[in-house]
Formats: structure tokens, sequence, C-alpha cells
């Protein structure tokens, strides 16, 4: 196999990089040349679309799946490229692999969630881009740990890579769900206050698994502010040789783009910002407000400690909680508080209060 040696120009590249909304999209694996160069002429067609995705190596959590077609798939990528212009991306979990995408002229690599876990992998990886200038997105890892995502990218950055990005593609978890992977959009939300210079794109097909809610997944996300979507197509889903239930066809993809409703973070509209400063106003009032009723509650938890102290009672009385918790329910519901947000609130303060009380018992 020779490499033809195409390669976008960086500046074309660069502008693609920092397009917003940016939008990647198809198959999840190269199956064929001819699919994978109609999938992308397909969707060039579209004029919605970015970058050409596709899986070369495909880590399967079960062996017996189509485990990718290898590196005979790459210069049917680079002729896709060729033919429409579009800069190429693939998923990269061993040093080789990377010198054999980069030998093909892969504009982006990918470094997908079941190497993240992994930092033997992904130093592996690290190491083969050393010395390189390619754009790397490195994936949530597939457990909800927020530190093995950040020394995914610090082991990255280490090796010199400057254009680092991010994706959100869902955490696994036990048990049937709604979602193949849990959004748990809290994490990802952390990890882009961690690192508000990197782009966050989202991956709905991996979150969702399924192609019915992947329009609900791309509109909450573009509602969060994130950067793209990273979305599964294929010019026959239902026959794809893998992730079949989430792909879609690149023309119904595009009708998903349309109807989503793309939000900007600011905008110069001025009665729109007077209106916002004021809300935000408000909000800050609230805030401070909210802070010293909470400093007051403490305070009054700090007596209780002291009696509970002085009279040798246990700190936790789990009946009083419970009381505390459905009157909180009741309330929060006429108020329209969910549920899910009433106890989250309700434990922190509780356990705040019981730091605050152990530390009277113990003084
Ligand atoms: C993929 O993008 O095809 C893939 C394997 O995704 P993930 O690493 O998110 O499971
Ligand atoms: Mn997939």
């Amino acid at each position: 196999m020779e490499a033809t040696g195409i390669k976008n120009t960086k500046d074309n590249l660069q502008a693609v990089w920092n397009k917003r909304p940016l939008i990647i999209s198809g198959p999840c694996s190269a199956e064929t040349e001819e699919q994978v160069l109609e999938t992308a002429t397909r969707l060039a067609k579209t004029g919605k679309v970015d970058m050409v995705r596709a899986g070369i190596w495909k880590p399967r959590t079960r062996p017996g799946s189509f485990e990718g077609i290898g590196t005979k798939g790459l210069p049917w990528l680079q002729q896709a490229k060729k033919l429409t212009g579009l800069p190429i991306t693939v998923e990269v979990a061993t040093g080789k692999q990377v010198e054999d995408a980069l030998h093909f002229g892969v504009d982006v690599l990918w470094i997908g969630a079941r190497t993240t876990v992994n930092p033997f992998s992904v130093q592996e990886v690290a190491d083969a881009l050393r010395g390189v200038d390619v754009p790397v997105l490195i994936k949530n890892p597939i457990n909800p740990d927020l530190e093995l995502w950040t020394g995914a990218v610090e082991r990255v950055a280490k090796a010199g890579i400057r254009q680092i990005g991010l994706i959100h593609r869902g955490f696994s978890s036990y048990g049937n769900t709604e979602y193949r992977n849990a959004p748990m959009w809290h994490l990802a939300i952390e990890m882009k206050l961690r690192n508000p210079d990197m782009m966050m794109i989202n991956d709905p097909s991996h979150i969702c698994g399924r192609r019915d809610i992947l329009a609900d997944v791309a509109q909450k996300a573009i509602d969060l502010d994130y950067d793209g979507l990273i979305i599964e197509s294929h010019i026959d889903p239902d026959k794809a040789w893998s992730d079949a239930k989430q792909q879609i066809t690149p023309e119904r993809l595009a009708e998903m783009l349309d109807g989503i409703k793309w939000r900007h973070e600011t905008t110069t509209a001025k009665e729109f910002i007077t209106a916002l400063e004021k809300l935000r106003e408000q909000i800050n009032h609230i805030d401070d407000e909210l802070m010293q009723l909470l400093g007051q509650r403490m305070k009054i938890a700090d007596k209780i400690g002291t009696y509970k102290k002085d009279n040798n009672i246990t700190i936790l009385q789990t009946n009083r909680w419970n009381t505390i918790l459905e009157r909180a329910f009741v309330k929060g519901e006429k108020l329209g508080l969910s549920k899910d947000f009433v106890t989250k609130y309700y434990d922190a303060v509780h356990m705040e209060s019981i730091n605050h009380q152990n530390k009277i018992m113990n003084s």
C-alpha cells in the first residue's frame, strides 16, 4: 500500500479545527471502499459536515464483533478526502496505529473511551505523537473518572501536541438505562471548566446507542455551549457492521442538524445584554442571600451540636432527617424543584451540618 501523500493544507485544517460548531460525521467503522467513499461524498453533498470520521481499528468490549478493517482501510479514507476535500479523523489506540494513520495523511486523531481508561495505552499513543504536529481529540474514559480524562490530556500535551480537543461520549453504567452511556452532563461541564480553552464536542451516537433520541441529546449539548458534534452516519445504517442501531444516513443527519436550534454564548444585541445583566444581578443577590442563610443555618446546627454534646446524644438522627426530607420534597415539588435536586441539595446541607456538629462534639 502506497500513501499518495495527499494532505489538506495546514491552513485549511486550522480553519476547520477552529470552526464553530464543528460537525464531524462518518461511519462507526470503515467497512468497504464503496461504503467509505459513498458516505463521505453524501456527507459532503449536505454541505453541513466539516470532517469525516471512520473507525479503522475497533476496540470492542467483547471479542467476536467486527474489530475493524485495519490498515487497508486507510487509503479509502485518503481517497474520500481527495474526493470531498474534507479532513479525516480516525481512532488510534497504539503507537503503530498512530504511525499508520499519519502515514496515510489522517488529519486528526482521536483517542477512544476504551483507551483513555488505560494510562499505559495513552502513554504509548503519546510517545508515538512526540515531534508530530497533529490535532488530537480525547474521548472521556468509559468510567466516570475525570482524573483519567485529565491524565490522558496531560500525557498527550506533554508529548508536545498543542491542539487538543475533548469528546464527551457518556459513561458506562451498570443496568439498563435510557442511554447506552449515561451522559452525566455535570462531569463534562466540570471538565470544560477545568479546560476553558479546549474545545468540547459531544458524541450523541455513543451516548444514545439508538437513533430516536440523538436529536434531543445533540440539542442539549448545543444548549450547553458545546463546540460541536460527532455523529455516526452510514449509507445503510441497519446493515452497518458495528453500532447499527445508532447510525443514520447522511441525509437524515442533515435534517437533524437543520432541526437544531443553534445558540450562541454571547450576542451584541444591546437590549438582550441589558436584560440579561439585570437578571444576573438578581441572581447574584439571591445567591448572596442563600449564602447568608446557609451560614445562619450552620450556626444553629452548631448550637444543636453543643446541646447534643452536653446531653450525650448522637449526631445522626435518622428519623429527624427523614422528616426534613419528606417536607422538602413536598415543598420542592410545589416550587418546581426536582426531587433529584432537592435530594442532592439536602444531602450537601446535611453533610455540612454533620461536619459542623462533629467538630463541636470533638472540641
Ligand atoms: C467510536 O467512536 O466508534 C467508538 C468506538 O467510540 P467510544 O470510544 O466512544 O466507545
Ligand atoms: Mn461506534
